[in-house]
């Protein structure tokens, strides 16, 4: 059987939220971070059965429509970014430009816990750096 990715996601988080998501309407979805989309920017498909897939784009309405992270997330949640203006958990955050992502490799990572991120929130639009 074949699969085909039904969506997109820059973190995990929300990958598996996708998955739980869809795994509660009986269809069998995994995660691909091995995929075309992985890359530097660490982007995680959903997959689906191709026979699943039309069912499954509907019950995600939009395939690129993000998940409610609200829905997740609580407030105040401190492992979660929350835009400072309106509080939602639904931020963006700019992937890393070339030079960081050699700097995080060559760091084992460690540079990117210190690494300021261009954040941008979904809902009301409000950008920061962060
Ligand atoms: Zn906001």
């Amino acid at each position: 059987m074949s699969m085909v990715s039904v969506g997109v996601f820059t973190s995990e988080f929300e990958a598996q939220a996708v998955c739980n998501r869809l795994e509660a309407e009986d269809i069998a979805a995994r995660m691909n971070r091995q995929g075309r989309y992985h890359g530097f920017t660490g982007a995680i498909a959903v997959e689906v059965d191709e026979a699943d897939a039309a069912k499954a784009r509907e019950i995600l309405g939009d395939a690129d429509a993000p998940v409610d992270m609200d829905e997740y997330v609580a407030p105040g949640d401190r492992k979660y970014r929350h835009c400072p203006a309106c509080h939602t958990a639904n931020v963006e955050m700019a992937p890393l430009t070339e030079g960081k992502v050699w700097l995080t490799m060559l760091s084992f990572g460690l540079a990117a816990l210190f690494m300021k991120r261009d954040c941008r929130c979904r809902k009301c639009g409000h950008a920061w750096r962060g």
